[in-house]
């Protein structure tokens, strides 16, 4: 079937019948069908009418280096001729993988020097606990697997990364879960700390929580604290200050393995290529990452694991073998898209461009603080999320049901923003190459936006 011959109508017909979609709300998606997107250039995607958005939401947290670009559809048509696939088990290997490998060595901190190499963020998560299962066998700590996640962090959707994740949304009764061996602790969100509290007595709080729940658990059972820098789908919660140092400093004490699921927050999208240790200054045992990896161009996800985890696993002398991965490990199209797309970062020195313009936009959207309606508007670079209330002062919700998120994100779309709801909150993560002007175009739209919602439900 030549798409080019459908119209957007029997596009988007053909698409209800056939095209389960992540998060699908079917009644919902059944009345509405989805928007086709037909083209999309840098900050700019385009509908198939013709209708041309700036999507705020750089895809979904990953179009970091913008859409479109000639040298990275050059580069993968490239790989694609000289040699699409190489079998990448055992003993084969392919010269894009190996390249990459070395060079996230270079890039991650610390003395994370080794890669798995995955296809896409979930599976990263999944990989880098069946890589923790292994690496505590091989130490005889066979105990030793329980893992300490947070409430409201996502860390992807399949039944082990969804199970990790702490989203309340994302676990309908409808789906079983992994309970037995995972433990949520709260999310590090001081906006709804009980009133009347300091952050610092907010994050000791937390603090203490996270080492009680390893003694409660037994320090000898529990494997890994499972974190992101900053909560991506939950809401881009930036933890009080200390909390990440202070959080890795207890894991360090009882033995207990730090994974930091970088999936949103590296590539560029806090202004340097990891957070754990240029923005929050702790080194991690394991990065999770994906996404800004190849700025979507390509699948490819990684867990990037340290010298110390590899010694273990790779001890000499016990003939190990390490029974894990993918047809589609190191993949030399992605692999070779991950190189051009850092590359490019490195050229256009985007890292830099992130800490020039970041502040401007985190500035620029907290003036919609004033709004009756928005009650928090946080972030960091270029990662924000506006917190919508009914109350400013209780900060009590709008019902569900209003999807109040939704309802902004649509008055955007039609004004030519786009923008992610997420129930009562609109996230967005541009591209690092947004501008000045269109951070500002995002923000009197965004307004606009929230307006006409304040409108309709008067
Ligand atoms: N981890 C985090 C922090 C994420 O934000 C996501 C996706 O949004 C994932 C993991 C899962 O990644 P993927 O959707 O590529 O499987």
């Amino acid at each position: 079937m030549n798409n080019t011959t459908l119209t957007t109508s029997a596009l988007v017909e053909l698409d209800k019948q056939h095209f389960t979609h992540p998060w699908t709300v079917f009644d919902v998606y059944q009345q509405q069908g989805a928007l086709p997107i037909a083209e999309a250039k840098g900050c700019y995607i385009t509908d198939s009418n013709g209708k041309r958005y700036l999507d705020a939401v750089g895809g979904l947290w990953c179009t970091n280096i913008g859409l479109g670009r000639t040298e990275m559809a050059d580069a993968i048509a490239e790989q694609c001729r000289q040699m699409a696939f190489a079998n990448p088990f055992v003993d084969m290997t392919n010269i894009p993988a190996t390249q990459l490998a070395a060079k996230l060595a270079e890039l991650a901190p610390g003395d994370l020097n080794h890669t798995i190499f995955t296809c896409g963020g979930s599976t990263a998560v999944d990989s880098s606990y069946r890589l923790i299962q292994y690496y505590q066998n091989c130490r005889g700590k066979h105990d030793k697997k329980h893992i300490i996640s947070r409430n409201n962090s996502y860390h992807g959707s399949t039944y082990l990364s969804m199970s990790i994740g702490g989203k309340a949304g994302d676990h309908p009764v409808e789906f079983d879960f992994i309970s037995d061996f995972i433990h949520h602790i709260s999310c590090p969100n001081f906006y709804r700390a009980a009133a009347g509290m300091s952050e610092a007595e907010y994050l000791q709080q937390l603090l203490d929580e996270l080492e009680q729940k390893i003694l409660t658990i037994g320090p000898d059972k529990v494997a890994a604290f499972y974190a992101e820098p900053i909560f991506g789908a939950g809401g881009v919660i930036v933890p009080p200050a200390g909390y990440h140092q202070a959080t890795w400093a207890i894991c360090k004490k009882y033995d207990v393995l730090y994974v930091s699921d970088e999936v949103v927050t590296s590539f560029g999208r806090l202004g340097h290529w990891f957070a754990s240790w240029d923005v929050f200054g702790i080194k991690p045992d394991i990065i999770t990452t994906a996404k800004g990896i190849t700025s979507g161009y390509q699948p490819l996800g990684a867990c990037i694991y340290s010298d110390r985890i590899h010694q273990v696993i790779s001890e000499p002398g016990h003939g190990r073998c390490f029974a894990h991965g993918f047809t589609y490990s190191g993949h030399p199209v992605a692999c070779a898209a991950a190189l051009k797309n850092i590359e490019i970062i490195e050229r256009e020195q985007l890292l830099q461009r992130v800490l020039d313009i970041g502040p401007y936009f985190q500035q620029q959207m907290k003036t919609l603080q004033d709004l009756p309606i928005v009650g928090q508007v946080r972030g960091q670079q270029l990662m924000v999320c506006v917190e919508n209330v009914r109350d400013k002062v209780s900060k009590s919700l709008f019902d569900e049901e209003l999807d109040i998120g939704k309802r902004i994100a649509d008055h955007a779309e039609d004004l030519g923003l786009i923008v992610r709801p997420i129930v009562h909150l609109n996230v967005m993560s541009p591209p690092l190459t947004i501008t000045k002007d269109e951070v500002d175009f995002i923000v009197r739209t965004l307004r606009q936006a929230i307006e006409r919602t304040i409108n309709d439900l008067q």
